[in-house]
């Protein structure tokens, strides 16, 4: 299948990018991934939105309008349109002649713009049976975590650090609070039934199935409550579960090799996750 790579769209052997290329000497950009179901992709206008957000957010102009980012995003997915598949799109500050922190001349410098259609792989049965694992690790991450950077070296440890104890994922702990998965956003049911996940906010990326599944939820009856959590809260909930573009919602049943709850993935897990499937029945072409 063809990637897209600064207007072209070629083969993935003869997408190159120069070892000047900000991206790779800096970790100087943004990127998106976006689920798409039977040809059809997930909140497309909620991810063009956080794109923009993360792209104010280190000072760069989207080199693409929308209706352009549409007909790149429409062709990759043309390759595999009845598929389910991944979009992943970057845009870094381009490759300007010299290795200097600051910022090069946006005349002489593009940004690079990079997408590319991946197929997505269903998530595993036996995980949904079973429930995930997951462990604590320490927030080192900066400050500006609600920016989709490629900077993502503290995230990469933190998610080996996890895969090394046997999990699927590194929930992190700030400030004795849990703010987010490395990969991922995160709810909780308490033993009273209510429904928390930590608001948005510097420290976190707000995921867009995170908002996704706080909409299903309110329109199944249930009330989502955004405040901080406590590693003890998330010890002693009754269900926990992950939610991310590729993983939608997934029950976690072991924190740091200690049961969650029953131990088992929960009742209202199980109703959400249907809302979302139901959810994916009803996407529309873009
Ligand atoms: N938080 C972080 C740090 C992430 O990297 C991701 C996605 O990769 C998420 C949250 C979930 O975001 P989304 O639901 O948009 O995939």
């Amino acid at each position: 299948a063809l990637v897209y790579l600064n207007g072209a769209f070629l083969p993935l052997e003869q997408a190159q990018v120069s070892v000047l290329d900000r991206g790779f000497l800096f970790g100087d950009g943004v990127y998106e991934v976006i689920p798409v179901y039977g040809g059809k992709p997930v909140e497309l206008a909620a991810h063009f939105n956080r794109l923009d957000a993360s792209l104010r957010g280190i000072h760069l102009i989207n080199p693409l309008s929308r209706a352009e980012w549409r007909a790149v995003l429409r062709q990759l997915v043309n390759n595999n349109p009845d598929g389910d598949q991944t979009l992943y799109l970057q845009v870094t500050r381009g490759a300007p002649p010299a290795r200097d922190h600051r910022f090069p001349d946006p005349a002489t410098t593009a940004p690079t713009v990079f997408a590319q259609a991946k197929p997505l792989k269903p998530r595993d049965p036996q995980v949904l049976a079973q429930g995930a694992a997951v462990v604590l690790c320490d927030d080192v991450r900066w400050s500006r975590c609600d920016i989709k950077s490629i900077s993502l070296v503290a995230a990469v440890l933190a998610r080996q650090a996890a895969a090394a104890q046997g999990a699927e994922e590194a929930l992190l702990v700030r400030d004795g609070h849990v703010t987010e998965g490395s990969t991922s956003n995160y709810f909780i049911v308490t033993s009273n039934q209510q429904l928390i996940t930590p608001p948005r906010g510097p420290y976190l990326l707000s995921g867009i199935t995170r908002e996704l599944v706080m909409t299903l939820a309110q329109a199944a009856g249930l009330t989502v409550t955004e405040r901080d959590v406590t590693v003890d809260e998330c010890r002693a909930a009754a269900e926990l579960w992950l939610t991310s573009s590729t993983r939608e919602v997934l029950p976690v049943t072991r924190l740091d090799g200690a049961p969650i709850g029953d131990g088992r993935p929960g009742a209202l897990w199980q109703k959400l996750d249907s809302c979302y499937q139901r959810y994916k029945q009803t996407l529309t072409a873009d």
